[in-house]
């Protein structure tokens, strides 16, 4: 047990990356990277780091910004409920904290958006709390040097993994502990073919010696994937405005903004799902021609694969006044100050839409 967080340490003090996180001592600008680089490389994250701590440079300003203006520098990152638990954490911090991170984990878990991992990492890195922080990069080295097969995406397999954490951080720092596990796993004991002969853990690594390193760590058999067929109607009127829709809270890409959408189990034809939205769009009826029928984008979900189809047509006699909520027409030239899906962003940019 002391061997590992010693030769752990000692590899991390030789080997991190510079990272601007890694620089601070901000509970702030910590809690900023653990949020931004969830399910996210550090490459990728890196940019949205950097641009989310320009805008902006502390609490008081996030919780300050337009929601609308938060999204949009999200854009791109994907799962859409960790940007609006920033904002919904960010908001509780500066009004209900004075702006000040509490220092435990406990205390951090009470804020809504603040989940256990995040708290720990917070905990731990910023205030040197004895927190164990177990991501994927965790769990792969853990599983693999300690030969553990129970599965990492089970109530019991985390626990276990946490408490094994925990008892392998005492003695050591546990800010460093955290981050150098992490790191790890991150640059060395790689998902596929990684260096084991050169590794610190060579005579340790259970896995190595069993040679299960490429069944390691284990998880419990997947869902199914859903398909959902997706059928967007792209209404543009003569003066070159745009009917967009804000999307409401029980689905996918909560608040972002699309088009008005028919959304069945199965594949139907286009027309059939144009008739059907222009119907509900403009009971009275509407007088278009079609410009463009898409092919099928298929965009990939944990648990959903959605086949879109963007119909677009240019519409004649718009019932601007009589737009249900949420519907909005916005000139042609503003669709890029408004936060989409990367589905939509896709194919707005394959119509020259947007840049
Ligand atoms: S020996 Fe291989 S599997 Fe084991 S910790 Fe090192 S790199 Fe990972």
């Amino acid at each position: 047990m002391e061997i590992f967080g010693k030769k752990l340490i000692g590899w991390y003090l030789q080997n991190q990356r510079k990272l601007p996180w890694r620089e601070t001592g901000d509970p702030y600008k910590i809690w900023l990277s653990e949020v931004i680089l969830q399910q996210t490389r550090i490459n990728q994250g890196l940019d949205y780091y950097v641009k989310f701590v320009e805008s902006f440079p502390d609490i008081h300003s996030l919780a300050c910004a337009p929601e609308k203006e938060i999204y949009k520098l999200w854009q791109g990152l994907g799962y859409y409920n960790r940007a609006q638990n920033l904002i919904h954490a960010a908001r509780t911090i500066a009004n209900e904290y004075n702006g000040r991170f509490p220092g435990t984990k406990e205390e951090l878990m009470k804020i809504k958006g603040i989940g256990p991992y995040t708290a720990a990492a917070i905990s731990s890195i910023a205030f040197g709390k004895p927190d164990p922080v177990v991501d994927g990069n965790v769990f792969r080295v853990l599983s693999r040097v300690f030969g553990i097969k129970s599965p990492i995406d089970t109530a019991g397999g985390k626990k276990e993994f946490v408490s094994l954490a925990g008892r392998l951080m005492e003695g050591h720092p546990p800010g460093d502990f955290n981050q150098a596990l992490m790191e790890f796993g991150a640059v060395w004991c790689k998902p596929k073919n990684p260096d084991c002969v050169h590794c610190i853990f060579y005579d340790e690594c259970v896995a190595r010696k069993q040679n299960t390193v490429s069944e390691l760590p284990v998880k419990k058999p997947k869902a199914r994937v859903k398909d959902r067929f997706f059928y967007y109607v792209v209404a543009q009127t003569q003066n070159e405005r745009i009917i967009m829709k804000k999307r409401g809270p029980d689905d996918i890409w909560k608040n972002l903004y699309d088009f008005p959408l028919f959304v069945t189990g199965q594949r139907t034809q286009a027309l059939k799902a144009l008739n059907t939205l222009t119907g509900k769009l403009a009971p009275a009826g509407l007088v278009y021609s079609i410009k463009h029928i898409s092919h099928e984008y298929i965009h990939l979900l944990t648990h959903q694969r959605i086949h879109a189809v963007f119909i677009r047509i240019i519409v004649e006699n718009f019932p601007e006044n009589r737009l249900e909520n949420n519907v909005l027409l916005i000139n042609q030239n503003d669709i890029e100050n408004y936060p989409v899906p990367r589905l939509v962003e896709q194919y707005l940019q394959d119509q020259k839409l947007i840049k």
